[in-house]
């Protein structure tokens, strides 16, 4: 009998339901071809639930995640004008994605910014920078830091408006994440960039106290110390001298986008959530307002998810491999998306779907 995989499947807002579309259309390909089957539950998520149920995660959605194998998410959010209609409790990163990441303790977030050769043109960075291309896994701290700690909003004594917001990690939060990047380091080039901002911040200082004694566990792992906002700068000058980076949450949160930058969009950049029971799966970007509903976006990154999901949660590194090769070789025969289109005359521009058509006939030979 086929091996069933429950995935809850999470389309979101503005461009998820469109490049979720195009992800789902792979999961079926692997499923067609395999001796597996994808039991697909979907469910609202974002202001699309709020609108229809008046939560952003609504019960029915907490359900099929808690019953899932894997869960498959799309980008949620607004734009700015937009979001001003729901109240801050269930506007969706509140009301939905922070609790979802807590619920589910996913506290290691993969971001791989990855360039291969052959796409190496549609980065904005000089040929010769770029190099042979970019292979960056950023690992993020997800459930702790600023976006978790205590917030408190008042008026001073002298009727000023005031907020305060904690930034808190004990060391047992520090301590897996740093353990998942040194593991990772000792999968790939033993290379390990701690960014941090110990000159300023005594969270950092404690983050470094227990990067050392974990480091005792990987005495192979070169470790780089570098303060963020170097690492910002350095990530435009020299991106080749990363292999795995590890930073706290908020940190990776800026970072990873700027990595999405480098390689010359966002949507290039898929991303696995893990925690010790669950796994989800998402795009790095937003919902992107812009160019939602217009057939536009790059599903690059939903369908990146995908293959993240194959390989980590399902151990389906093969069928991984091939989405990773069908979804390149799109890119290396000439072809586009509107968010990549600056790299040269000779590029045919693909829409979302036409991308998702072209990547299904190469999957097609690959499975
Ligand atoms: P965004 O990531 O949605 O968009 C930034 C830019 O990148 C836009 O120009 C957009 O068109 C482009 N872009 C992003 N993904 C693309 C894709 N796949 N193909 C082509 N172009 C793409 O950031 P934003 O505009 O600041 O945020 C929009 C909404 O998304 C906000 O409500 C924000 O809160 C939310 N958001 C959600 C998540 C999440 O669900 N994890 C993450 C970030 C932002």
């Amino acid at each position: 009998m086929a091996q069933t995989y429950k995935i809850a499947v999470l389309a979101g807002d503005g461009i998820g339901p469109e490049i979720t579309q195009q992800a789902l259309r792979v999961l079926k390909l692997v499923e067609e071809k395999r001796d597996v089957h994808f039991d697909c539950q979907h469910a609202e998520f974002g202001a699309s639930a709020y609108f229809s149920t008046g939560k952003s995660f609504p019960d029915a959605t907490k359900k099929a995640c808690d019953e899932a194998d894997a869960i498959l998410k799309g980008p949620i959010g607004l734009s700015h004008e937009e979001s001003e209609k729901i109240p801050v409790e269930e506007r969706p990163e509140r009301g939905a994605l922070l609790p979802m990441r807590r619920r589910l303790n996913t506290y290691a977030n993969f971001r791989p910014i990855s360039l291969p050769k052959g796409m190496a043109h549609f980065s904005p960075l000089k040929a010769e920078v770029v190099g042979e291309g970019i292979d960056i896994l950023l690992v993020r701290e997800l459930v702790g830091g600023l976006y978790f700690g205590g917030k408190e909003r008042g008026e001073t004594e002298e009727g000023l408006r005031y907020v305060k917001e904690t930034l808190e990690y004990d060391e047992q939060q520090i301590r897996q994440i740093l353990i998942i990047a040194f593991q990772e380091a000792m999968k790939r080039k033993k290379v390990l960039h701690n960014i941090h901002k110990s000159n300023v911040l005594i969270s950092s200082v404690l983050w470094n106290e227990v990067l050392e004694e974990v480091a005792v566990d990987y005495p192979e792992v070169n470790v780089i110390h570098m303060l963020v906002d170097a690492a910002a700068t350095h990530l435009c000058l020299n991106p080749c001298q990363f292999d795995v980076m590890v930073m706290e949450n908020m940190f990776g949160d800026i970072l990873s986008d700027q990595g999405g930058g480098i390689l010359g969009s966002l949507g290039l950049m898929p991303s696995a959530c893990m925690g010790p029971d669950k796994a989800y799966y998402e795009p790095s970007h937003g919902s992107a307002p812009d160019i939602a509903g217009k057939n536009l976006a790059n599903p690059y990154s939903m369908i990146g998810s995908v293959a993240l999901m194959l390989d980590m949660s399902f151990g389906m590194a093969d069928e991984a491999k091939a989405v990773w090769q069908a979804m390149q070789s799109v890119f290396e025969a000439g072809f586009s998306t509107g968010d990549l289109s600056q790299a040269g005359s000779d590029i045919t521009l693909l829409s979302t779907t036409e991308f998702g058509d072209k990547v299904m006939a190469a999957l097609q030979d690959l499975l």
